[in-house]
């Protein structure tokens, strides 16, 4: 082995572990495995057309070469981002921490509390500073945040109209967004100056901006009560930082309030990733898109937190569910709690006021100068009247280092933030050619629209302003919760590889996280090269022709791929397709986004092995030939088999005039070994957090590429600020989305190269099939394909034992934790069954440890089985065991402490410990609390 290779570091199984594993599978080689599992009719025989591999030392210093041609300005564009100092406690113990950058969603609560008291104090922020009633934990970007407040006003206005008003002094971006998203559903956005014009007679929703893209802050409670009147939903779009100044939407009777936390301490990174955010009045809650985090109790009767109502989600009501939305933000919404935790309420207030103040001394240099601005009151933003010489003051700014928004030929908007100075407004002055301003200022905002009630203040806002509180707070949180820094997460479908750390180093380089995304071009050279050459690579790796990294998740590149094939059917001239094909065992977004793109689902059956059923196949085509627009399907299956049928189904939907889809999110299992561009697919989205490493975060951040053929390839994403309604789609706020994760799969493809990659692939195929081996005579596999072969995951079968036991995929995955493990996928693809994906980055040792774990389990089920443990009171039933619990001074449990405790060979001196028991959902759904509870609801 070469340990200067990156691929030997990444990769777990050293030469000697691989051949152990080779030989209980019962192959020679790998190349012979995967001869065996991938078929013929779609196996690629070729190498990928990639840079010889860098070393770990050689691509952190193109990166360096890359950064430095970008050319960080003083941002005071505005526009939804900006400047913002993250606590450098935060940085470095949250957003550069593995203890919370590669933990998984919080699905398996009792190991996640800590960051689900993180995301407690998120929602917990977010409803007090926007005066609502229950706030979710993140949302992709404003813009989408925006988009999903419309639909969720289209489900619940009693109004039939198709009309959605959208404030003229709304961000541009969002405006194309909810564009887009509104076109499918037949719902009609008007654009409205708010100032000039009256509301339509009839409306369903409005969406107000506050303050205004242009800055001004203007009253809106009467538009509120207009809208109301009209049995339409008001949204308002709301800047976190100005409502510790003014008066939130909650206090004028929104009913849903959307935006941004970027500048709560999370750098703009040419335009993500940073938490939306979505809120509700009292009565929305059940209709709230997203994840939302809630406190229920523990089998001791503790309070304990975990995801609530998860039963409107996607994964759940598939085509029936309120929105797309899976992965969303969740190390990024981490990251502004920690923000509002730090400075707590008088902070907040000092920052916005500080922001405020020069906001208003700005403005009084500039009519002190003869400049007239719009507007008088204002927050941060000064849109200032130059009659045709915007576009000279912005480039005179520029060359002073400070970048301005050109609003149009005559006026130039001027954001401020908590990191500008003195020396910033001087240069502005400057550009604008008016005299340095020392007089004194006053506040401009109106004392109608002033904040007079409290915020954040449970205590957790108030108890860790110092570093070392702050630093401790952090330890403890991420202490309670297991990521990949403790041991493997088998989590089928979402591929939780290593995320090196080579990989994640220049995320926090000021070049690419101090990038506004509107920065003039000639800035941002160096990141358009990363992002030119790292979707070429993605299409040399899927064999598409095009990709575009705009989506910023998995879901939001379904809906990408998806409206290009309608985009597509359209300019043909049969729009009358609409029917989107898809197996019973596909992921929960892919209905989701086949809905929010127009199309109606039929889905299609699975036969007995798991595969789609091409009979049925037929006869779904047959029925719906003329309206056929797409089939999608997951590839390899949910099912973690190489369908030999792929090839076959392709070419049915292509002859019936239909495109295929094909979800790449297990593209893990085909990578140099199979190109879905050239076995037969059209478009596919990948999930850059699953196959190119970038860290899941708790849950987010995540980057969903859209990659198509060429004649899709006019129908990718567009310019946010394009303004253009039907041409390209807009599905991120920003360009690039979020660009400024980019560096982390682009240097992983750099380091690994061809063989690398292949050789990674090939590596996940053989855990799988390792673990399977190893499993089989315990637990039955579900599906295999060819030789009785899986792909890169396994399905294990728990049913059988569960009706002859009564143990449930429930006490094995909780089991499990006692064990030392997060538990694999529980009940998807199929109910009662655990999927197992061990990936190329988990060592022979820990496949080894996970398989004695499971092993020993399954002996625990039998003791079950045979009467020897009671089928109520057991070491399965119970777990998982807390500390307190086998310290307790009453044991009355049939089993010794150390069962509970150290089963089966744990190491006695690094166990794990989960903080809760087992935690009952069904009881916080009952008796929903999102936010922070008193601190006494803890005490014994
Ligand atoms: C993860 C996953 C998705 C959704 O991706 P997100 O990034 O979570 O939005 C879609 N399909 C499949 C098969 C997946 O595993």
């Amino acid at each position: 082995m070469t340990t200067d290779q990156f691929a030997d570091r990444h990769i777990g199984p050293d030469a000697d572990g691989e051949r152990r594993m080779l030989e209980t599978v019962g192959y020679d080689s790998i190349e012979e495995l995967m001869d065996a599992a991938i078929p013929e009719v779609i196996r690629w025989h070729g190498t990928l057309d990639l840079p010889a591999p860098a070393t770990e030392a050689e691509v952190i210093a193109e990166l360096r070469a890359i950064a430095a041609r970008n050319t960080v300005a003083v941002s005071m564009i505005g526009l939804g981002y900006y400047g913002t100092h993250t606590p450098a406690v935060i940085r470095r113990n949250v957003l550069e921490s593995p203890a919370w950058y590669t933990a998984y969603t919080p699905y398996q609560p009792e190991i996640s509390q800590g960051r689900l008291e993180a995301l407690l104090n998120f929602q917990t922020m977010v409803t007090d500073l926007t005066g609502m009633a229950t706030a979710n934990a993140s949302m992709l970007d404003e813009g989408t945040a925006a988009a999903e407040a419309m639909t969720l006003a289209r489900r619940t206005s009693k109004s039939k109209s198709p009309v959605y008003v959208v404030d003229a002094d709304t961000l541009p971006q969002t405006i194309s967004v909810i564009a887009t998203r509104a076109e499918p559903l037949g719902i009609e956005v008007r654009i409205v100056d708010l100032d000039a014009e009256e509301l339509p007679a009839e409306f369903f929703g409005l969406h107000l901006q506050y303050p205004g893209a242009s800055g001004v802050v203007r009253d809106q409670a009467a538009l509120v009560e207009t809208a109301h009147a009209a049995g339409a939903l008001v949204t308002v779009a709301a800047d976190l930082l100005g409502l510790t100044l003014l008066r939130p939407p909650g206090e004028i009777g929104a009913d849903i309030a959307a935006g941004t936390t970027q500048r709560f301490g999370v750098p703009m990174g040419f335009g993500g990733p940073h938490a939306g955010y979505l809120a509700v009045r009292a009565g929305l809650e059940r209709m709230l898109p997203g994840r939302l985090v809630g406190v229920s109790r523990d089998a001791d009767g503790n309070p304990a937190y975990r995801l609530a109502l998860q039963t409107r989600e996607q994964h759940i009501r598939r085509e029936k569910a309120t929105s797309n939305i899976c992965t969303a933000q969740v190390l990024l919404a981490v990251m502004a709690s920690m923000y509002a935790v730090y400075h707590g309420p008088d902070g907040l207030r000092r920052i916005a006021s500080g922001t405020h103040r020069a906001a208003a001394r700005l403005a009084a240099g500039l009519v002190a100068g003869g400049v007239s601005t719009a507007g008088t009151a204002f927050f941060d933003t000064v849109t200032a009247v130059v009659p045709g010489r915007a576009a000279q003051v912005v480039a005179d700014a520029a060359a002073r280092g400070v970048n301005l928004r050109l609003v149009d030929a005559d006026r130039v908007g001027v954001s401020c933030d908590e990191t500008t100075t003195d020396a910033h407004l001087s240069a502005v002055w400057s550009a604008f050619g008016v005299p340095e301003f020392t007089g004194e200022v006053t506040e401009t905002l109106p004392v109608a629209l002033r904040r007079d009630s409290d915020f954040l203040t449970h205590p957790v806002f108030h108890r860790h302003h110092s570093e070392t509180a702050m630093l401790r707070y952090l330890r403890r949180l991420s202490d309670s919760d297991y990521a990949l820094d403790r041991g493997m997460i088998p989590l089928g479908s979402c591929t939780m590889k290593l995320n090196a750390t080579t990989e994640m180093e220049s995320v926090t380089w000021p070049e690419f996280a101090n990038m506004h995304p509107f920065a003039p071009g000639e800035q941002t050279a160096g990141y358009r090269e990363l992002v030119t050459s790292l979707e070429g690579w993605l299409a040399e790796v899927t064999g598409y022709d095009a990709v575009s990294v705009q989506p910023n998740a998995g879901s939001q590149g379904e809906l990408a791929g998806l409206l290009a094939i309608r985009g597509y059917h359209r300019e043909r001239g049969e729009g009358h397709r609409n029917v989107c094909l898809i197996p019973s065992s596909a992921h929960g977004t892919n209905a989701a986004s086949a809905v929010m793109a127009g199309m109606r689902v039929v889905v299609v059956a699975c036969d007995d092995n798991g595969d789609v059923d091409l009979v049925d196949l037929d006869r779904k085509i047959e029925a719906h030939r003329d309206t056929l627009a797409a089939i999608m399907v997951t590839y390899p299956s949910t099912h973690g088999v190489y369908e030999t049928g792929i090839a076959s189904l392709c070419a049915k939907v292509h002859d019936a005039g239909g495109q295929v889809y094909v979800d790449g999110a297990n593209l893990n299992a085909l990578v140099g070994f199979a190109r879905p561009g050239k076995f037969g697919a059209d478009v596919s989205h990948l999930n850059l957090h699953k196959t190119f490493c970038i860290p899941h975060g708790g849950g987010g951040p995540g980057v969903g590429p859209v990659a198509v053929r060429s004649h899709l390839a006019p129908f990718l994403p567009g310019d946010p600020l394009g303004g253009s309604v039907d041409g390209q789609p807009v599905i991120s706020a920003a360009q690039h989305g979020s660009a400024g994760i980019l560096p982390i799969p682009w240097a992983y493809l750099r380091m690994m190269g061809a063989e690398g990659l292949t050789r990674a692939t090939g590596t996940a195929v053989l855990a799988a099939n390792y673990v399977a081996s190893r499993l089989r005579a315990h637990y039955p596999v579900l599906y295999t394909g060819n030789k009785g072969l899986v792909a890169h995951e396994c399905i294990l079968d728990l049913r059988p034992l569960t009706k002859a036991t009564g143990v449930s995929v429930d006490d094995v995955a909780k089991r499990l934790i006692d064990y030392g493990f997060h538990a694999p996928t529980m009940s998807f693809p199929v109910a009662g069954t655990l999927m197992v994906e061990p990936t190329e980055s988990e060592d022979l040792a820990e496949l080894d440890r996970f398989c004695a774990a499971m092993i020993a389990i399954r002996e625990e089920i039998d003791l079950v089985g045979a009467g020897q443990w009671p089928a109520q009171d057991n070491p399965l039933s119970n777990a998982p065991h807390t500390a307190a619990m086998v310290t307790g001074d009453e044991w009355s449990h049939p089993y010794p402490r150390s069962v509970a405790a150290y089963p089966g060979g744990v190491d006695r001196a690094a166990k794990y410990w989960p903080p809760v028991r087992r935690i009952d959902g069904a009881y916080g759904d009952r008796n929903l609390v999102c936010a922070c509870p008193p601190p006494d609801a803890f005490e014994d």
